[in-house]
């Protein structure tokens, strides 16, 4: 049976999951062509399934009293190369098709980033918006009394990913702490005075920045005075807005699950400081920004619409930086109608496939989140390194690194992409290069 056909019938639900395999699947049929040994090893086969699949309760009271159960996950992917590595996603949407599409992304892109760590993810279903502290606390504490028992910094190490950020890190991390007897880097993304790293909070958006800045290069362009859309106002769309102000770029747009901010003059360092206190203390609504700064417009977006407007300003660049498929077909038509030059995914799968091919099909510049979002695990890879020393590196340090790592992710990515014979395509690059390397060590490792 089809390798694709053979997840969908096992899982027939899980949606997201059957996407992120046909996408690889698609790539790699040269690599298994040119190893007869990784089909020999039914390499294909096993590597779609997880090595564990971990769910729990998790039951909390909140601050009137209510008890609320919600779902854990934990996704231990592959660990061919290295511990299971990949952030904790906490939202409403959050079920195992998703965490699994999410897992088996991170393996390849933990392979492309050189650092020696395997893929996992996990999370649940609950929603930190709306929660005061107390509660969101209740919740992390819970969560972690069961989550402590299967992780460790030898076995698996995770992370933030949405809803999840320092605040959420810093409680889980308390727990893990009481529970283990034991102060180890089992987690990455903690606070700078406890064994967290410089630079891990920017990682992701700078990261996706120096991919596209990358890119561009690789064509005789550079960012410097180009228009970029950008979405999503969390960690990455912050960071990612910050590293393009730096670089001569203007972001122009950015957003929540509810709407968009078009701000025709540019998000500049005033006006990203203030959306960061409105996220990140304040935690505010993106609309808010419109009446702080009239001359921006706040456009509400509806999520069944057949295409989001955010996705048809005229720019150069278009960083996804909220969820998966949030670029559709047409989106990614619009895209290509007003000019845009390169496309540098924050996000994870945030288009969709037909929307890839929009994309290749018209020669764009496009990195696929498991190659250009790649900065922020590997700067938890670093994370792990110094923590391992106990010892700190500075922000140059850690920045230059960083940098170092998208460089070589970037050509890693387009040597493969050439020598397969498709050359700027990214996809195939980094399915293929993030293929290769876990195969080999899964083929060497034996049938286990
Ligand atoms: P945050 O929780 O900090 O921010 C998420 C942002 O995306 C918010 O603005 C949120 O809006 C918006 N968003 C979330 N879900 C939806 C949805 N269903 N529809 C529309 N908008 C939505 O998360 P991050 O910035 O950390 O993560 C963003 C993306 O980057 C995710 O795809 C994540 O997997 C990926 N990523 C993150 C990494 C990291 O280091 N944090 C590493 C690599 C990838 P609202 O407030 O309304 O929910």
């Amino acid at each position: 049976m089809d390798i694709v056909d053979l997840v969908k019938s096992r899982d027939p639900n899980e949606r997201e999951f059957h996407q992120a395999v046909a996408e690889v699947i698609e790539s790699i049929k040269p690599v298994l062509d040119r190893n007869p040994e990784f089909r020999s090893a039914n390499i294909v086969e096993r590597i779609v399934e997880p090595e564990r699949v971990i769910m729990f309760r998790v039951p909390w009271m909140d601050d009137e009293g209510d008890v609320h159960v919600n779902r854990g996950f934990r996704i231990e992917m592959n660990s061919a190369i290295g511990p299971y590595k990949g952030g904790l996603r906490f939202h409403p949407s959050v079920n195992l098709g998703i965490l699994k599409f999410l897992a088996f992304e991170q393996v390849f892109k933990n392979a492309l980033t050189s650092l020696a760590m395997g893929g996992g993810k996990g999370g649940s279903d609950f929603d930190p918006k709306g929660k005061s502290d107390a509660e969101v606390q209740r919740f992390c504490q819970s969560f972690m009394l069961e989550l402590s028992r299967h992780i460790g910094p030898d076995t698996d190490i995770p992370a933030g990913d949405i809803g999840v950020g320092a605040r959420e890190i810093g409680y889980l991390f308390g727990m893990y702490k009481k529970v283990r007897n034991e102060f180890t880097g089992v987690l990455t993304g903690k606070g700078l005075n406890w064994g967290g790293s410089l630079i891990r909070p920017e990682a992701t958006g700078y990261g996706s920045v120096y991919f596209a800045a990358e890119m561009l290069a690789a064509k005789g362009d550079s960012l410097e005075g180009k228009k970029s859309l950008v979405s999503g106002s969390g960690n990455v769309a912050q960071f990612t807005m910050e590293k393009l102000i730096e670089l001569g770029s203007i972001p122009v747009t950015f957003s929540d699950s509810s709407g968009y901010i078009y701000d025709e003059k540019g998000v500049d360092r005033e006006k990203l400081d203030y959306i960061m206190e409105l996220k990140n203390v304040r935690r505010g609504r993106v609309s808010a920004y419109a009446e702080k700064y009239p001359e921006a417009v706040y456009i509400p977006v509806d999520p069944e619409a057949d295409h989001n407007p955010l996705w048809d300003h005229v720019a150069h660049c278009a960083f996804p930086s909220a969820t998966q498929n949030e670029i559709n077909e047409k989106d990614a038509a619009n895209l290509v109608k007003n000019g845009v030059l390169v496309v540098s995914e924050g996000a994870n799968m945030p288009t969709t496939p037909e929307g890839v091919d929009t994309f290749l099909d018209h020669d764009i510049l496009y990195g696929p989140g498991k190659a250009a979002n790649a900065g922020g695990v590997s700067v938890s890879g670093l994370e792990m390194s110094q923590n391992s020393m106990r010892l700190g590196w500075t922000r140059a340090e850690v920045d230059e690194r960083l940098q170092m790592i998208m460089k070589n992710i970037h050509k890693t990515c387009l040597d493969t992409a050439e020598q397969y014979g498709t050359p700027f395509n990214y996809v195939n690059g980094a399915n293929i290069a993030g293929f290769a390397k876990v195969a080999q060590a899964m083929i060497d490792q034996g049938v286990v």
